[in-house]
């Protein structure tokens, strides 16, 4: 079924498919190559390209990236490149191995083991750099162990990533929280260069009238040890991006009687389409229009929004007068996104709270960079590996002068 469906790929030369993909993924000769019976050849461009093909192939939002772009879309038949991608990037990421690299040149810390910091790591370390990744928690993969549930990923595919990274020579110290014990100013006498690749952790308050009460939880700490959460019966989740998807389909697999309330509409919702779709399969109750505006003994008082234009022609939601009313609920989950954690505040801050940068991905402090999550605010995977190319780039560079 699959090889069926890439036989019909046009190969377009200007391929929208690849223009839309964030790591340009060379998607025509992919599907080249794959009918073409050259697999290990597709597998490792695929690899190389962007290390996280695998785990993209499953999390990333294909209606808006490459299977929404397919030329192929005004027939309404577009071509599944995420299935292909599947198909070559899943058994490669489990079984393939790698001998380890030469060290040549400079010692570098990555700070943070997610998707950006991982993606530093390997191609740092290609290049005969001697790398060292701090991981605070007790496992590498970031969001992709702590965040997304394993109905989504599995974790067998991110627990490969600490194998290759072994195979390839790149140390890993685990539970180790820079910032705690360490300091940034005693890493900084040991390495030549630090990358801060410590994603967006903390979650965004609303701050709404009792926001602190017990049965209010953030879908980031719920969505770490959702059986270690009691929630009641009823439960309201708050946001329309990935986070709260995965929130409310977890809450809803746990047996809650789950909702979904969101300021704007469906088509505004940041989360991959899919997964809405999922969400609403699975019988996740959806209220559109409902702007938070205070919790209670009893559940949440909302008012009815409407969208408008800015003076910048930005959408944004304007309350209704007079229209608010109570929802009675047990439980309250907060997804309404995640900002950086600031564990360095030797490092000076821009003005929405991030590390300031220069022009590129340099802090305020010579040689230490920052990337992913912790650079552009809570995104994707994609962008972490994409951004994290772009740092390794700016690092080599800064050695060369
Ligand atoms: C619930 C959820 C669902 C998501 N779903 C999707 C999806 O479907 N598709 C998609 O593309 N994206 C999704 N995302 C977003 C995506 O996971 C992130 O954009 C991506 O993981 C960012 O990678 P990162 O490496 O920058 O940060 P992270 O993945 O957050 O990794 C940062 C790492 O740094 C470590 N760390 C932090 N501070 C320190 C310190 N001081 N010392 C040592 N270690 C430290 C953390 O423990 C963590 O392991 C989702 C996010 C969440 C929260």
């Amino acid at each position: 079924m699959v090889h069926q469906d890439a036989s019909r790929c046009l190969k377009c030369k200007n391929a929208l498919c690849q223009k839309h993909c964030p790591v340009s993924t060379d998607i025509p000769k992919i599907i080249e190559l794959y009918l073409n019976g050259e697999n290990l050849k597709a597998q490792k461009l695929l690899f190389d390209n962007n290390p996280f093909s695998a785990i993209c192939s499953i999390v990333c939002d294909h209606q808006r990236q490459c299977f929404g772009n397919c030329v192929l879309n005004f027939k309404k038949v577009p071509i599944h490149f995420y299935e292909i991608e599947q198909e070559l990037s899943i058994p490669y990421l489990k079984e393939v191995h790698f001998t380890k690299n030469k060290i040549t040149k400079e010692k570098i810390a990555i700070v943070g083991g997610g998707p950006a910091g991982i993606s530093c790591a390997l191609l740092l370390s290609d290049q005969g750099y001697d790398v060292t990744i701090y991981e605070a928690n007790d496992k590498l993969g970031g969001v992709l162990t702590y965040g997304i549930p394993d109905f989504r990923l599995s974790k067998d595919l991110v627990y490969q990533y600490a194998r290759i990274l072994k195979e390839k020579g790149v140390k890993i110290r685990l539970n180790c929280h820079i910032g705690h014990t360490i300091s940034l100013a005693e890493l900084k006498e040991d390495y030549d260069g630090i990358i801060l690749a410590v994603g967006a952790g903390d979650a965004k308050m609303m701050h709404i009238p009792n926001e602190t009460r017990y049965n209010v939880h953030y879908a980031i700490d719920y969505l770490k040890a959702p059986e270690s959460f009691d929630l009641g019966k009823k439960v309201i989740v708050l946001g329309g991006g990935n986070v709260a998807m995965d929130a409310c389909r977890m809450a809803n697999r746990q047996g809650y009687d789950t909702y979904v309330y969101y300021r704007k509409t469906f088509e505004d919702m940041p989360a991959n389409k899919n997964e809405v779709e999922e969400a609403i399969n699975e019988g996740i109750k959806f209220k559109t229009f409902e702007v938070p505006i205070a919790i209670d003994d009893t559940g949440m008082v909302f008012a009815k929004g409407e969208n408008i234009l800015d003076e910048n022609g930005r959408k944004k939601t304007k309350i209704i007068e007079n229209t608010e009313h109570h929802v009675d609920c047990d439980s309250i989950i907060v997804a309404v996104s995640q900002t950086l954690h600031i564990d360095f505040p030797e490092l000076k801050l821009n003005k929405w709270n991030f590390y300031e940068t220069n022009q590129g991905h340099m802090t305020s402090m010579d040689k230490i960079f920052v990337c992913g999550d912790a650079y552009l605010g809570a995104k994707t995977v994609v962008s972490a590996v994409e951004d994290a190319k772009e740092v390794v780039r700016e690092v080599i560079n800064s050695f060369n002068g």
